[in-house]
């Protein structure tokens, strides 16, 4: 029986096509031809205000903790259910990250207990968009409107993922992405800083070319460049742009399958989540589905491992996802003490299925028939 990989990074054909190109131009450091021309995909696809390659999500976080101007003793508020990075960027500012549960219904964060966490410290709430599935923006934008807060979307995997119509990362005052050979479009690693807010589209370009007005120079707005800012380098070579245009120009075709598989998983496991063994992702009804993972919530932490060790022994790799960040080795002690309950719930039993774009049909039969025979022996 042949092993089904958690994933499988996917290749068009044409990325070596274009780094071949990228490297006949003899231009391969940052915002070459082919850092353009994802941005222009970018703008117009998205309708994004401004977007900036960046060398990673991770990055393209640290850029927005720099923007706000992040001070020892901020306060940010995000969701305890996340990676580090989404956390980390603000940390390196000095911030305190002040930890909210995510919601019943999903690993996003719990807007309705949001505001009981906001003080005079507070500078910004981080959403993060679980599975590519939107957090409710419109609770979330009115909240920061409100408290006068700044609104991050850490949209990693949320790429051609849409609120009411609107797609995600265009909501807060920056977004980030990734293009993370794990998430749907890739470049080995790779991301991008989206600024919906036009004050910060200057200094998000200073920034990231390490405190220089070297993106000024170029335009030929100024006629030297110059030490302005701090910063640091966080643009990507172009060699990484070119393999990423063409990922981009497969966006489509890609979430089309992508959207298959994950029709296929649910409408497989439906039956397993109507007798109440496992909960399946809920999407509500503001939010589309990007397709970017599927998961299932077991009911305790024993079932969700030894389901996870059943998938292993007939050769298909299912893994578990974040652990609680408020009990991590590094911050359990800078935490308030409050109980996260359903963020431990999500680090206890979800577990993540195989996902990738050349995830066969047969597969994924074969996939969801062990996870029901495990549940139904
Ligand atoms: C993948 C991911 C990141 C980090 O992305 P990189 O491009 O690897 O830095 C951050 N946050 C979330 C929610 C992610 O899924």
């Amino acid at each position: 029986m042949n092993k089904i990989d958690f994933n499988k990074p996917y290749f068009t054909g044409k990325e070596t096509d274009y780094i071949r190109d990228a490297v006949l131009n003899l231009k391969i450091s940052g915002d070459g031809v082919y850092s353009k021309k994802c941005h222009v995909f970018f703008e117009n696809k998205f309708r994004f205000k401004k977007v900036l390659l960046t060398t990673s999500c991770t990055d393209a976080l640290e850029m927005a903790a720099i923007l706000l101007d992040i001070q020892p003793g901020d306060e940010v508020i995000a969701p305890s259910y996340t990676f580090v990075s989404t956390v980390n960027a603000f940390i390196l500012r000095g911030a305190k990250i002040v930890f909210a549960d995510s919601s019943d219904e999903s690993p996003n964060i719990d807007v309705k207990n949001i505001e009981k966490l906001i003080t005079e410290k507070t500078k910004a709430i981080i959403a993060v968009h679980y599975a590519g599935i939107a957090c409710d923006m419109d609770a979330l934008v009115r909240i920061c409107d409100e408290k006068n807060l700044f609104l991050i979307e850490d949209a990693a995997q949320a790429i051609d993922s849409f609120y009411n119509e609107k797609p995600l990362g265009s909501f807060g005052h920056l977004a980030a992405f990734s293009f993370h050979e794990t998430k749907n479009i890739i470049s080995g690693e790779g991301g991008m800083l989206v600024i919906n807010d036009e004050r910060f589209i200057a200094r998000a370009e200073i920034i990231r070319e390490k405190g220089t007005n070297r993106s000024a120079f170029f335009r030929g707005e100024v006629d030297k460049y110059n030490w302005v800012d701090i910063g640091s380098s966080f643009l990507p070579s172009d060699l990484i742009a070119a393999f990423l245009y063409a990922q981009l120009e497969k966006l489509d075709e890609i979430q089309n399958r992508r959207k298959e598989i994950w029709n296929i998983y649910y409408n497989n496991l439906l039956p397993l989540a109507n007798s109440g063994m496992v909960k399946l992702p809920h999407i509500p009804s503001y939010a589309t589905n990007n397709a970017h993972m599927f998961f299932l919530v077991c009911r305790t932490l024993e079932e969700r491992s030894a389901l996870i060790q059943h998938l292993k022994d007939q050769h298909i790799q299912a893994v578990f996802h974040y652990l609680s960040l408020h009990k991590s080795n590094y911050y359990q002690d800078k935490h308030d003490g409050r109980e996260l309950p359903w963020c431990d719930h999500y680090s206890d039993c979800l577990v993540r299925l195989p996902f990738y774009y050349e995830l066969s049909d047969e597969d994924l039969v074969r996939i969801t028939t062990a996870i029901n025979s495990f549940f139904t022996k």
